[in-house]
C-alpha cells in the first residue's frame, strides 16, 4: 500500500493510492493514522475517492518530532567524507545520530527556496527513510521491522558552510523547507529486501549518487535497535538512514545547488521524490 498526504479544494488530507485514484482515510492527518492500531487502520479507509492527478502531494507526514538521522552510513560515502575533510577514515562501533527540526520538512514537488545569506553551500544527500509505527522501545534487531510503518524518500538537504562552522550537524540540516519527503509512504510488504534497494540522486538529468542499501554499514534493524535503547520511538517518528556516495561537497571541485537545479531522490520499489531548487 501506498500512503500519501495530498492536498485539494485548500484541504490536506490523508489518503491511500488505488490504482490513478487515491482513496481519502477518515483520520485528520496520515500522522494520526499512523498512531492507529493496526486493526483500526483498515475501517478509516473510506469510500472516497479522487484521481491521483487532480490533487496535490504533500509531505506525507510531518513528524511532530525531530527528525533522526543516521550520518555516514555507507562506506563510500563515508571514505569520501573523511578525504574532503583531509581527515583520517574512522569507522564507528554504532551509528552516529543527529537530528533534524522538523520545521525543516519539505513538500514532494516543492520548490526549496534556500538563502544565499544563509549559506553558500547547499548540498545533497539522497537517503531511505524509514517511518514509525509502533511505540516500541530496547527493540531487539529481529524484531526491529515490525515496529516499521513504511518507507520513503527523504533529500538531507546540508548547507555544508553551517556543518562546518557550527562543529556538529543540526545546524547546517534544520534549516527551514530543506528536507523533502515523499511522495508517498510505501508499506513494507511492497518492499521485499530493504537491504536490496537501488538508491539514486540526479541533478539536473545527471546521476550524482547510485548506491544500494546493501551498502549500508548499520542496517536498518541496527539503526532501529539502537536509536530505541533506553528511547522510545513513537507513531509517524522519521528516520533517516544515511546516504551514498556522490554529494557534492566532495567532487573536485566541490559542487553545490545552484538556482534553478532540479533534483531527484528515486528508491527502488518506492518512487521518485523530485524537487527544484531556488537560491535567494
Ligand atoms: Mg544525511
Amino acid at each position: 500500500m501506498r500512503y500519501v498526504s495530498f492536498e485539494r479544494d485548500g484541504r490536506v488530507r490523508p489518503g491511500a493510492i488505488d490504482g490513478d485514484d487515491v482513496v481519502a482515510i477518515a483520520s485528520e492527518t496520515l500522522l494520526d493514522y499512523v498512531a492507529l492500531p493496526t486493526a483500526r487502520r483498515i475501517r478509516a479507509h473510506t469510500q472516497e475517492r479522487f484521481p491521483l492527478a487532480g490533487v496535490r502531494l504533500v509531505a506525507p507526514v510531518r513528524p511532530r518530532k525531530n527528525v533522526f538521522c543516521v550520518g555516514r552510513n555507507y562506506l563510500e560515502h563515508a571514505r569520501e567524507s573523511a578525504r574532503a575533510d583531509g581527515r583520517e577514515l574512522k569507522l564507528p562501533g554504532v551509528p552516529t545520530f543527529f537530528s533534524k527540526a522538523p520545521t525543516a520538512i519539505a513538500d514532494p514537488g516543492a520548490t526549496l527556496v534556500l538563502q544565499a545569506k544563509i549559506s553558500q553551500e547547499y548540498d545533497w544527500e539522497a537517503e531511505l527513510a524509514i517511518v514509525i509505527g509502533a511505540r516500541v522501545k530496547d527493540v531487539a534487531p529481529a524484531q526491529a521491522l515490525d515496529a516499521i510503518f513504511g518507507y520513503t524518500c527523504l533529500n538531507d538537504v546540508t548547507a555544508r558552510d553551517l556543518q562546518r562552522a557550527h562543529g556538529q550537524w543540526f545546524k547546517g540540516k534544520s534549516l527551514d523547507g530543506s528536507c523533502p519527503i515523499g511522495p508517498w509512504i510505501v508499506s513494507p510488504d511492497e518492499i521485499g529486501n530493504v537491504q536490496a534497494l537501488e538508491i539514486a540522486l540526479t541533478l539536473n538529468g545527471t546521476v550524482k549518487q547510485r548506491g544500494n542499501t546493501a551498502d549500508m554499514i548499520f542496517d536498518v534493524r541496527r539503526i532501529i535497535a539502537e536509536l530505541s535503547r533506553g528511547m522510545t520511538l513513537e507513531p509517524g517518528d522519521v528516520i533517516a538512514t544515511g546516504t551514498p556516495e556522490g554529494v557534492g561537497f566532495a567532487q573536485t571541485p566541490p559542487e553545490f545547488f545552484k538556482d534553478g537545479d532540479v533534483v531527484e531522490v528515486a528508491i527502488e520499489h518506492i518512487g521518485t521524490l523530485r524537487n527544484t531548487i531556488r537560491i535567494v
